[in-house]
């Protein structure tokens, strides 16, 4: 394999630039040509490509976001928008394709995959959704800017003795919520895996109202619900004064984190790697540490899974 192509898709996160610096970089190493393609599969159909240097790629391992921009693209679901896809990479030699992206964008490269051109996943999501692997880039950084945000949340939560909930992202994983509830000693986690909670949640916010408690730091993930409604039905069953914050979009931006770039810089060389041992199809990963690949559609197969115990200790350590 002579010439192979980046692109990123999907959601953004953090990291998605050192993912592509080490592809750029890996596949120099290895003298193959490398072309950036810009906006995702919409660009792909379009022909937005640009051969990407050694340069090209500087100084941007630090930075959030992604230098090739991302896209959703309805047409790239298509036959035709696919057939599209081909007669650009067609155009332009590229015989692999690495993308870097989230569960969609990775049906996307499966079905190039399975019209002749050879495809590889990297990972590339906040919400740590995809089954294979134990992390995905950009968890780590929006879990670091959630406690941040946290953290400042709970100052003024004890000043004014309020209960708060905040809602943070991750589609219909829980991740985020478990993570940084246990990282900030929130007093209760509200997560999709465990939708019949929201009783316990009540209990235990009585139950520290009755021994003197003042604030409460709730954490909502995104997939159980709507915050303001879940701070409603918090306030109606406990009479707390009852505040709000929706995160949002602040999750998915910012430099990533030390743990994020190690994890981009592995997984986008292990990519290049794959495509230069002939496999097509894979979706690398990380599990216990180790570098590992599977195939990219019956990993997703998979159900994602939280771990329950993370959850069973967080309730102990804020009883
Ligand atoms: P993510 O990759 O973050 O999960 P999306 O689900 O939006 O994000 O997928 C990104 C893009 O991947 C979509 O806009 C679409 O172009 C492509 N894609 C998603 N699902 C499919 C599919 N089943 N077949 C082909 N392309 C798909």
């Amino acid at each position: 394999m002579k010439r192979i192509g980046v692109l990123t898709s999907g959601g953004d996160s953090p990291g998605m630039n050192a993912a592509v610096r080490a592809v750029v970089r890996k596949a120099i190493f290895h003298d193959m040509e490398v072309f950036g393609i810009y906006n995702g599969y919409q660009g792909l159909m379009e022909g937005n490509i640009k051969k990407m240097e050694l340069g090209s790629v500087g100084d941007i391992i630090q930075r959030g976001g992604t230098i090739l921009y991302s896209a959703r693209s309805e047409e790239f679901k298509t036959e035709q928008g696919q057939e599209k896809a081909i007669e650009q990479l067609n155009k332009f030699g590229i015989e692999g394709l690495i993308v870097i992206g989230g569960d969609g964008s990775f049906r996307g490269a499966e079905k190039l995959t399975k019209k002749g051109y050879p495809c590889i996943g990297v990972p590339g999501t906040i919400d740590n959704d995809i089954p294979g692997t134990d992390y995905t880039i950009g968890f780590d950084t929006a879990l670091n800017t959630i406690i941040d945000a946290i953290d400042k949340i709970r100052d003024t939560a004890t000043s004014h003795e309020r209960t708060y909930v905040v809602e943070v992202m991750g589609r219909n994983a829980g991740d985020l919520a478990l993570w940084a509830g246990l990282a900030d000693g929130a007093e209760s986690i509200l997560i999709p895996e465990r939708p019949d909670d929201f009783e316990d949640v009540i209990n235990k916010l009585k139950r520290g109202q009755a021994r003197g408690k003042k604030h409460s730091i709730i954490i909502l993930a995104e997939g159980v619900g709507n915050g303001m409604e879940y701070g409603q039905r918090i306030k109606d069953a406990t009479d707390m004064d009852t505040r709000v914050t929706v995160l949002g979009h602040i999750q998915r931006g910012g430099s990533p984190s030390g743990f994020d770039r190690v994890l981009a810089s592995r997984l986008g060389a292990r990519a290049v790697d794959l495509l230069i041992e002939g496999k097509a199809g894979r979706m690398v990963g990380i599990q216990q540490n180790k570098l590992v690949d599977h195939d990219i559609i019956e990993i997703l197969t998979h159900p994602h899974e939280i771990d329950l115990n993370m959850y069973k200790l967080s309730n102990e350590l804020s009883i």
